[in-house]
This record gives structure tokens, sequence and C-alpha cells, in this order.
């Protein structure tokens, strides 16, 4: 697979030519929704006449279209911002660009990150790397497809309940989501605010390592940012205690998915490292926890899209309150309007207490007991999803279970932990299965530094 390596002291322009002539070549699993070529050419001549330089000088990359990039409009995988151009760029965006990479298009998602199968794109699904039966994983999909596809070696992505972590495990490749608040959230389109994180895709741990840190940092624009912790570990750790959270290895996940985790298990004491069984009796109650508290603050995030500031609006409307229904109605996918009524209904006078500050308790039960296992544990690790990537269309009627293969990842979400993705077997049938390594808050070079001792080169 490529590196970030296999891209510097290149011609940019050849580098950029090369990722756009893939991008459409493969244009057939439909990750991509928009390419920046314009744009990405005219840096690459920059980058070639040496007016601009850093360390990713002249490497592509692509962002998922909920981050605001130039170049292209910013949809977000929705009708209602279908031609939503952005008059800024995302601090992601614009830190990469500082350092000389070059952003060659949009990757597709789950219209406004809803989803976890690309399949609520309002512009059409995203295929499998390994099948083309199958789901990419979602919400960020594209930005999974395109990295695997080997189109460039790194693509951005916004994870709030596991949106990078089942993609990247869904693909075969490395994804990051870092502790909640390292990397600036500016210039992306919210989701959940309190769970939303900015991370990557890469083919290993050390281009992820790289990313990190050129993206982490406190911004001034985002004010839940941190002050810039992350460095790069290039020591080996050694004697780590790693808990196998018991709950994820249950019946009820797939055969496979469990013995590729074992055995990446196994490799972990091989290493050196001790590994013992623990408990989180709190994780069953996640889900529960995440489809109120996240449906909330999505019902309050997408409230400013009502027909008269942004995107499409209703030509249909006779008064004020048609405008704002029909645009709505019409800009927003089923999903989306599924949770836009719950979060309303949760957060309504009568059932605040009932749904919302229950589910808020919860979470507080659930951070405290990852407080406690780290005491005791350096990582903990679990199946990244129940299982591999799924048939298109099988999960589709069934909300309730879409929304089960988010019950490894949502945890690590609720309580601001980073947690990656790494590629640790393949099924019977070819299909990449990926485990979860989880830190604790501000652990995220640990968790790299692991995973990249434990690849196969
Ligand atoms: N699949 C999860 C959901 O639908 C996660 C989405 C995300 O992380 N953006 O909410």
């Amino acid at each position: 697979m490529v590196k970030i390596s296999d891209f510097l002291n290149k011609s940019a322009k050849d580098n950029v030519l090369k990722a756009l002539a893939d991008a459409e070549s493969k244009s057939e699993y439909h990750a991509l929704l928009s390419l920046t070529r314009e744009r990405a050419l005219e840096r690459a001549e920059a980058v070639d006449r040496g007016d601009i330089s850093g360390r990713l000088a002249g490497v592509p990359f692509v962002v998922k279209d909920n981050f605001l990039a130039f170049g292209a409009p910013t949809t977000a995988a929705s009708k209602i911002l279908e031609n939503f151009e952005a008059p800024l760029q995302a601090t992601a965006v614009e830190k990469l660009e500082a350092e000389g990479a070059i952003c060659i298009g949009k990757a597709n998602l789950d219209a406004f990150a809803h989803g976890g199968s690309t399949e609520n794109s309002a512009f059409g699904p995203t295929m499998n790397t390994y099948d083309k039966d199958r789901v990419a994983g979602g919400s960020s999909g594209g930005s999974a497809v395109v990295t695997a596809l080997d189109i460039v070696p790194f693509a951005l992505g916004s994870d709030t309940g596991g949106s990078i972590r089942q993609p990247a495990s869904f693909n075969g490749v490395v994804g990051v989501k870092p502790t909640y608040g390292t990397v600036s959230r500016y210039g992306v389109v919210a989701m959940a605010s309190s769970t939303d994180v900015i991370g990557m895709f890469t083919t290993d741990a050390e281009d992820a390592e790289l990313v990190m840190d050129i993206m982490s940092g406190r911004d001034a624009k985002d004010m839940t940012t941190l002050p810039d912790f992350f460095s790069v570990k290039n020591e080996v750790p050694l004697n780590l205690k790693i808990g196998v959270i018991s709950e994820s290895m249950t019946d009820s996940v797939d055969l496979e998915v469990r013995s590729i985790t074992k055995s990446y298990i196994e490799r972990l004491k091989e290493a050196g490292h001790v590994v013992e069984e623990v408990s989180m009796p709190t994780a069953k109650y996640s889900l529960a926890m995440y489809y109120i508290i996240v449906p909330a603050e999505v019902s309050s995030n997408l409230a400013r899209y009502d027909g008269v500031r942004f995107g499409v609006r209703s030509k249909k409307a006779k008064t004020l309150s048609e405008l704002y229904g029909m645009s709505r109605d019409d800009g927003f996918m089923t999903e989306n309007k599924r949770r836009i009524m719950i979060g309303s209904y949760v957060l309504s006078s009568g059932f605040f207490d009932a749904y919302y500050l229950q589910a808020q308790k919860a979470r507080t039960i659930l951070c405290n007991e990852f407080n406690e296992l780290f005491t005791s544990y350096d990582i903990l690790i679990s199946p990244t999803a129940p299982t591999p990537a799924f048939k298109l269309g099988e999960n589709t009627e069934d909300p309730i279970k879409m929304y089960m293969s988010d019950i490894m990842t949502v945890p690590a979400s609720l309580a601001g932990l980073p947690a990656i993705n790494v590629p640790a077997g393949i099924t019977e049938l070819g299909l990449p299965v990926g485990v979860q390594l989880i830190g604790n808050r501000r652990d995220d070079a640990l968790l790299l530094s692991l995973a990249k001792s434990m690849e196969v080169k």
C-alpha cells in the first residue's frame, strides 16, 4: 500500500495528476463526490516552483465532504447543502496545506455523518474496497475507500460514534479517532458537538503519527481544543498492561471477528505485554445513551439549515413556516429527520429528565468505569465492529440493526477517549477485520506507537 513518503521529493504535479487519474479510473466505487482538480494543480505548480514547502510538500490527500475546503462545494452528502461553496477552510485542512499537502477531492459520507454504511448519502452509496456488493462502512466510507484503494496515502474523516474506526476496519486501513479536543473542529459541519472529533485514515501507524502531529493543537476558533500535547513516541512500548473488554467478545460477535481479535491478542502477549480480561458492565447501555445524547445535539446543530441562510430553498412555500418545513423536508434524508425528531423529543420539557438527563448521568458512570480501568491498564482492546462489512441494503430497513454496528465504538466516543482501528486479519470471504485499541485521555501517541510496533511489514 502507498505511504506518504512515496510522494515526497517527487514532482507534485505528477503526484496530483496520478491521484486524479486513479480517482477517475476507480470511480465505480463512488468514494468521491467531487474533485478539486483546478485548485490542486495550481497548488502542485506552486510546490514545484518552491513557493510552498513543508513536511507534506506535494502529497495528495482527500477530505470527507463535511470539511469546508476550497475547490469544490461542501455538501455533507446532503441535498440541503448541495451547492454550498465554503467561505473558509477547516483549520485541519489549513494546517495540512501549510505543510504543502494538496487536497484533490471530497469523499462521500452518510448525509451529515448520520450512519454506519455511507448508504445514507443523498448521492448514492460507496462500495467496499474488497467486495463491491458490500458497504464501505460509515459514515466516513469514502475517505476509508480512497485510502484503501491507494488513490491517496491519507484522508481525513470525522468520528462521532465510530465513523472513522468502523469504515477503517471494513476496508483494512488504520483509522484514528484522537482524544476529544486534539484536532480543531472549526470548519467541519457539526454533528454532535460533545463527541465530534477529527481524525485520519492512513495505510500505517507511522503516517497517522505524522498527520496527527501536523493537525493537532490549540485553535482559538475552537474553544474545546486542548493545548498541543501530541508528540510522536519513537521507542517501542514494552510490558504494557492491556485489558480485553470481555463484553465485546461474546457469542453475539461474529466468530471470525473474535478469532482474528484473539490472534492479535496472542501476538501482543508474544511481544511481552500482559493481557487480561476486564469487564465494563455499563458498556451495554452505551448505545442507548449515544442514541439519546447524539440526536439531542444533532437536532440543535441542524436547526440552522432552514432554507434561508444555507443551501436549498423550497420554491413551493407560500409562508415562512412552510419555507422552513418544505426546505428541510426536501433537503434532509430520512435518517437526518429521524434524529431531529428523536432529539427534539428527548429535549422537550416533558421528557428531558426521563431521557436526556438520565443518559448524561449514565455517561458519567461509563466515564468513571473507564477511569477506574485506566488506573490498572494502559490500553483496552476490543474488535472494532461486531461483523465484517455487511451487504449493501442488508441493514437499511432496520435502523436499530444499523446502530448495532456502532456497539464497540460508541463507548470511547462518549468518554472522549482516543481509539484507533488497526487492521488485524482477513476472513475466509476475503474481508478485512480490525481491532480497536482504546487509550486513556491524551495517550494517543502510546496507541499509535503500540500499533506501529505490531505492524507486520
Ligand atoms: N454510525 C454512527 C452514527 O450513526 C457514528 C456516526 C459518526 O461517527 N459520525 O451515529
